[in-house]
């Protein structure tokens, strides 16, 4: 049998009807979700302040394990003031992996920034953080305490690191080489939500760090995102700089510095609300399903099932499969055949170096990502695929 044919029966177990159509992720509404969202609606309390918003923020930052969490429009959003707080300007570079979204490219762009791109490793799908040293004892240089990129003269204000599909990176020798270099870190964990490094939810580790709710990833707020952080004053100036940068006052109108109207309206947070309470469950979905795949796939030669890295804890947010080198060729058949099938699948993201608006940007070797992108596979990764275990 074809590789193909092997693949799309392996997802077969997770995806058994042949005249259904299975997305890559699908958001699964089993709670509340009606209740409160209508209760907006019936109170008219649906825009940018409300009792939602108030207790998403306080659930999030209870899940999380972090001190402060501010619901904002978006994940791109978030990352946006993540780098404004880090203290990022216009002309300053930070460090970005080429293997992520391109919203994360995008945010460093909105700053005025430049990304510089840095190679991911195998094991986490995330930033190299051995290759990273090796690389920036050659291009980095500290003066007055801070680093500099000794090839193009700017400052190097930030690392952002992205956890892929849910697979935790290895932090803790990424914040090792962040204070040797005096580079503030910010974790990207949109993806990463019920993922865990050591035991701790991901995003602490960071100085300040986003998550995302579009439609896509494990819970969703319709669209929406946050900022996450263990530091009180930046938490503090999080939800300042996100809702205008306003003195209270009782009826004057006065701004101190540039604000956004980053907020969450209170009915995504309503939303937000209602699938924070089920989202244990939705996990352990997921881990079903993973668990699932990874049995359908482990007698299958060619092609590996990614399973999370011995030190963390998945979310499994997106499952995805790897080929092996010599099956790489066969990446679009298998692509071709499983969407035929009404299996989506897709494959990694085109690396970011490679988008016209990114392709100047300074970067190191990047032949891991580029073999990564070569080789990934996402597969349908649903909740509600739960339950057909075998
Ligand atoms: C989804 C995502 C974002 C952005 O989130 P939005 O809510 O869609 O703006 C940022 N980074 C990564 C890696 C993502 O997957």
């Amino acid at each position: 049998m074809s590789l193909s044919s092997q693949v799309v029966e392996a997802i077969r177990k997770n995806c058994p009807d042949p005249e259904k159509f299975y997305p890559l992720h699908e958001p699964t509404f089993g709670g509340n979700e009606m209740k409160y969202t209508q209760d907006c609606v019936a109170t008219a309390w649906v825009s940018s302040v409300g009792k939602y918003v108030d207790t998403f923020e306080e659930m999030l930052a209870t899940f999380t394990g972090t001190k402060r969490a501010i619901a904002v429009a978006n994940g791109t959003a978030a990352l946006h003031i993540c780098l404004i707080l880090a203290g990022v300007k216009n002309d300053d570079e930070v460090l970005c992996p080429a293997l992520t979204f391109v919203a994360t490219a995008n945010a460093i762009a909105y700053c005025g920034a430049i990304p510089h791109f840095v190679d991911s490793e195998m094991k986490t799908l995330g930033v190299d953080p051995l290759k990273l040293k090796e690389y920036l004892k050659s291009i980095a240089q500290i003066k007055d305490g801070e680093c500099y990129n000794k090839l193009t003269g700017r400052r190097i204000k930030s690392l952002i690191v992205m956890h892929a599909f849910g697979h935790p990176v290895d932090l803790d020798p990424i914040v090792e080489i962040c204070n040797e270099y005096n580079i503030p870190l910010i974790e990207d964990a949109a993806e990463s939500i019920g993922s865990y490094y050591k035991r701790v939810h991901t995003g602490n580790r960071g100085i300040i760090s986003s998550l995302s709710f579009n439609g896509n990833k494990t819970i969703t707020t319709g669209g929406g995102g946050a900022i996450i952080t263990n530091d009180e004053e930046l938490g503090k100036l999080a939800k300042y700089i996100t809702t205008t940068a306003k003195k209270p006052h009782k009826w004057e109108f006065y701004h101190d510095m540039i604000g956004y109207n980053y907020r969450m309206p209170n009915i995504n947070a309503a939303l937000g609300c209602a699938q924070m309470e089920t989202l244990s469950d939705l996990l352990s979905k997921k881990k079903q399903v993973a668990d699932n795949y990874k049995k359908a796939f482990a007698g299958i030669e060619g092609v590996e099932f990614y399973d999370e890295p011995s030190f963390g804890k998945s979310n499994f947010w997106l499952n995805l499969i790897i080929l092996s080198k010599e099956n790489a060729m066969e990446r679009d058949a298998v692509l071709a055949a499983t969407n035929d099938a009404g299996i989506m699948t897709r494959p990694a993201w085109i690396l970011m170096q490679k988008l016209p608006m990114y392709k100047d940007c300074p970067r190191m070797d990047l032949s891991v990502a580029e073999d990564i992108e070569a080789r990934l596979i996402n597969i349908p990764s649903s909740p509600n695929l739960a339950g057909k275990s075998y």
